[in-house]
């Protein structure tokens, strides 16, 4: 993007702008395409599926979410659409659903949760979008690890220490991995706990579904190590 140049909106976005929000020729918005920061622009013309937007100004620099991956088991329609968008505002920069042992769903709708994430993302002021994968067997998501990335292990055993003890206070890439409404087998946790890149923490002495789940690690993890620990946006 850059100032004096127009930009045609796609059908979806010209529906939002005219019909929904109701915008008329000269009305300003914000854009921005999750590279070049966030920009100034006003309403050239507008109709039926178009809309053409004239670029003013940069508002503000493009800024970069935390290298924070979730990884998740699928669950059903509703609590998955809404983890998606939960866990953009808490500022993870990618979804990866994985099918575990017990995953009793499989199929994911990966172009309706991208649309969570780019919405959730416009309503809370963040300039990036998370990616969001494919779903894939999480061993083969474990072959194929680079092992700088570590991973916080969500295990709803008891035995595991509790997140504020528990999670080594390094920088550097993470991933947040919570299991299916069915849990973890046993096996599983135990190649996980043996897995050097693996840490495995508690989430207190209540079991949460596997949303809450997701969604409370994540604030625990931006509040020990990641971007909550800034003052300001
Ligand atoms: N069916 C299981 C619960 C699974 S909860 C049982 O009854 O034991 C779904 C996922 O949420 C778990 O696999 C785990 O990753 C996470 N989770 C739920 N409660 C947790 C807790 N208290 N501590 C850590 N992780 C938790």
């Amino acid at each position: 993007m850059t100032a004096a140049a127009t930009i045609e909106a796609s059908p979806s976005q010209a529906h939002y702008l005219g019909t929904v929000m109701r915008l008329k020729p000269g009305a300003e918005v914000a854009l921005f395409n999750g590279r070049d920061g966030e920009w100034l622009a006003h309403i050239e013309r507008i109709g039926r599926g178009k809309a053409s937007l004239a670029i003013r100004s940069q508002l503000r620099p493009q800024s970069a979410s935390p290298d924070l991956w979730l990884l998740f088991a699928p669950i059903k329609r509703g609590p998955i659409d809404f983890l998606a968008q939960k866990a953009t505002e808490l500022g993870v920069s990618a979804l990866r659903p994985v099918i575990t042992r017990n995953t009793a769903v499989e199929r994911v709708n990966v172009e309706r949760l991208r649309a969570n994430a780019v919405e959730a993302a416009e309503q809370c002021g963040r300039l990036d979008v998370p990616e969001v994968a494919e779903p894939q067997p999480l061993d083969a998501v474990l072959a194929g690890w680079s092992p700088g990335r570590r991973i916080m292990l969500c295990d709803e055993t008891g035995t595991a220490p509790p997140v504020a003890d528990g999670l080594p206070r390094e920088p550097g890439p993470w991933a947040v991995l919570v299991g299916p409404e069915g849990g973890f087998a046993p096996a599983e946790l135990d190649a996980l706990a043996k897995t050097p890149f693996v840490t495995r923490v508690g989430l207190g002495p209540r079991i949460l579904r596997a949303d809450t789940a997701a969604l409370a690690a994540l604030s625990c993890w931006q509040a020990l190590i990641g971007d909550w620990r800034q003052a300001k946006r």
